[in-house]
């Protein structure tokens, strides 16, 4: 397994969880719930992190990388909940609705 990307927003490891999942590509969250459960850890310890097989490796981190490169859009409102989220979102942060 290898760490393909991590981020202290969970909400959005896990947006780049999805989007690997939509390219066929299996990940493991790990510290899903360390935020929670902080203690004596550093911020950086605790922050969620995605792994994915060596294999996928580099089409995962490929993916990843459109990602945090993509130009920022316009934010867009759940017509679910009325929240407001990051272009980046491809669900809502709030309620997971689809975008
Ligand atoms: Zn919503």
């Amino acid at each position: 397994m290898q760490l393909v990307y991590t981020h202290e927003n969970k909400i959005l490891v896990e947006n780049a969880r999805n989007l690997l999942r939509e390219s066929g590509i299996e990940s493991t969250l790990k510290n899903e719930y360390a935020a929670g459960a902080m203690g004596d850890l550093s911020p950086i310890q605790t922050w969620p992190e995605l792994w994915v097989a060596e294999a996928d490796y580099p089409k995962a981190k490929a993916i990843i990388n459109d990602l945090i490169n993509r130009p920022a859009g316009e934010a867009w409102y759940c017509r679910q909940c009325g929240e407001e989220n990051d272009a980046s979102f491809e669900v809502c942060w709030h309620c997971q609705a689809e975008r």
